[in-house]
């Protein structure tokens, strides 16, 4: 990264599930490499705020796409390019995540996980590639989890997603390997986001624990004993997204402190 404290500049940077979260905290980053920078999700009011909020760091439009929808990914990308050019980045990060013990797991709560989680990934990066192909120049980075790496109790939707989504990333990057486009994943642990906010409110529910103690258990398997923070997941995405990250491709960062080695 040092040397040209620019190095996105003149790249179209596409975010999805940008308006909040650890999306956001990777379109700020990509903003300050400078890229011009598209985020993007269901909620239209929201992404208008978020790229007004981000408009001092540079270039930021939100446009309203929704991942389960391969038609609004298609117009929604092109809408994107129109106004910063073809995209060059992409980052799949939008994303749900429910827990329930397996026997509760329904149909309906599988497949939404899988269709958000994983196939919204294949179409957005179906959706992006041929322009960084034809560019000659690209980065996919996915949003997973450690749950894409290691099996945890009352996830199997949300792990069979997450590990899906690193099978990707890494048939990808061998595909394109002799092409200028890397693919690669980064996991974070548990982050400081809405979706833990969820999480810790769901155990308080179901087992009458108190907040401090529902966070302790989320932590507990963290040996840095913290939720990570969204700008160190989205320190890492950046990493992956220099120019001098290109022989970088196929690869899963977990960013949980040590949680996995
Ligand atoms: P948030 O709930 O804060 O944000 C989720 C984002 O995904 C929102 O911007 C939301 O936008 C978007 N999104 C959800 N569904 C859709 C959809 N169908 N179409 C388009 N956008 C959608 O969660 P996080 O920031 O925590 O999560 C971001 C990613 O990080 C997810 O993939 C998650 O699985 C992953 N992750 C999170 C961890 C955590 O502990 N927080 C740990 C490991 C991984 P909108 O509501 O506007 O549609």
């Amino acid at each position: 990264m040092m040397g040209d404290a620019r190095p996105l500049a003149g790249r179209h940077a596409l975010v999805t599930g940008g308006g909040r979260g650890i999306g956001a905290a990777i379109a700020r980053q990509m903003l300050a490499l400078g890229a011009a920078v598209t985020i993007t999700g269901r909620d239209a009011g929201r992404l208008d705020k978020a790229a007004g909020d981000m408009a001092g760091l540079g270039r930021a439009q939100g446009i309203a796409v929704d991942v389960n929808d391969a038609q609004a990914i298609q117009s929604g990308f092109a809408q994107a390019a129109q106004t910063f050019g073809p995209i060059a980045v992409l980052v799949n990060n939008a994303g749900i995540a429910k827990a329930a013990p397996f026997a509760k797991t329904d149909l309906s709560l599988w497949n939404d996980i899988l269709r958000t989680d994983l196939t919204g990934a294949f179409l957005c990066t179906q959706a992006a590639l041929p322009d960084m192909l034809k560019a000659g120049w690209g980065r996919v980075v996915n949003v997973a989890s450690t749950a894409g790496l290691t099996g945890m109790a009352y996830c199997a939707a949300y792990c069979a997603a997450k590990h899906g989504l690193i099978g990707m990333t890494r048939a990808l990057a061998v595909e394109l390997a002799a092409k200028p486009v890397t693919v690669n994943a980064v996991c974070p642990g548990y982050t400081e986001t809405d979706i833990v906010e969820e999480t810790i409110a769901n155990i308080v529910a179901k087992t009458g624990r108190t907040r401090q103690d529902a966070l302790a258990q989320l932590v507990a398997a963290n040996p840095q004993q913290r939720l990570i923070k969204p700008e160190e997941v989205a320190e890492a995405v950046a990493w992956l997204c220099l120019p001098g990250s290109s022989a970088i491709t196929g690869q899963s960062i977990a960013v949980a402190g040590g949680e996995l080695m």
